[in-house]
């Protein structure tokens, strides 16, 4: 990555190989997986990740996709990826194909963003209100969230998702009808970061892991209520093949799962992270 500056814990630069021209990265020095991140790590990569998003917006790209990848060769770094707003579907599929393949790929050269980069630790954005639960969202269907709820937290839960596209797939959901990643708080933030960490370390680390979480609906947004996708492949998704099928499962969506496989993954699942502490410490930084 080409370093633009360094917070106290942190660095903000350009990847190497972006998935859109302007993305910003934030990589935390020397943690090469995303366990090590300590607390603090993840409030200053909030700010600064909520603040690239405003200047995004306010530069008229208010869309965007976040995702952290990392893997054995991949040391762990967090991407915001501006997305254009797109007049038609074609043009939506066609963006999200291109960021898609530069996934699993490789990138393109950065250019630098239409802002400063000295303002994205500028300031804390003000948060867009939540609004009450809606009947047509999924995820505020309390049928759903009973059938594939792995764990629940003050601001945020852990479900397990229907349709892996993975080997591992699982979705850490805002509990309230928040639309997208700038109406969700630090805190929600902290929360989302220690579930994802718990999963992670039960699945292993070792594996190639993708967290994904998108704003607005030419992200690649099909659900408008926050949610992250972890995604773990176990097997390394280094052949033509594997990538391939990673890629058409995202496109496509996954196989569902059996109503009868879910429930007992969920109980299983549910067993496993039943001792799981929300408020046990992260590694100091
Ligand atoms: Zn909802």
């Amino acid at each position: 990555m080409l370093t633009l500056f360094s917070t106290s814990t942190l660095t903000v630069g350009f990847p190497d190989r972006a998935l859109q021209p302007r993305s910003i990265g934030v990589a935390a020095t020397d943690k090469p997986s995303y366990c090590q991140w300590s607390e603090k790590d993840d409030a200053e990569a909030y700010i600064l990740m909520r603040n690239a998003a405003d200047l995004f917006a306010k530069s008229g790209t208010p869309q965007h996709l976040i995702i952290g990848r990392q893997s054995s060769a991949r040391p762990f770094y967090w991407e915001v990826v501006p997305m254009a707003t797109c007049s038609s579907l074609f043009g939506r599929v066609w963006q999200q194909a291109q960021v898609l393949y530069r996934t699993y790929f490789g990138g393109i050269p950065p250019i630098p963003p239409p802002f400063s980069v000295s303002d994205l630790n500028a300031h804390i954005p003000p948060l867009q209100q939540s609004d009450p639960p809606r009947e047509t969202c999924p995820f505020c269907k309390p049928e759903v969230l009973n059938r594939q709820q792995i764990l629940k937290g003050e601001h945020v839960s852990m479900l397990l998702d229907h349709r892996p596209v993975g080997d591992q797939h699982l979705l850490i959901v805002a509990n309230s009808h928040i639309e997208n990643f700038y109406g969700l708080s630090s805190d929600a933030f902290a929360e989302a970061s220690k579930m994802t960490k718990i999963a992670l370390r039960h699945f292993g680390t070792g594996h190639e892991t993708c967290l994904m979480f998108k704003s607005g609906r030419d992200a690649g947004q099909t659900v408008p209520h926050w949610h992250e996708h972890i995604i773990i492949s176990e097997k390394p998704t280094s052949s033509l093949w594997s990538r391939l099928k990673v890629l058409w499962n995202i496109v496509w969506g996954g196989t569902p799962i059996k109503p009868q496989t879910l429930q007992t993954r969920v109980t299983q699942l549910r067993i496993d992270f039943g001792d799981s502490s929300l408020d046990s410490p992260s590694p100091a930084s």
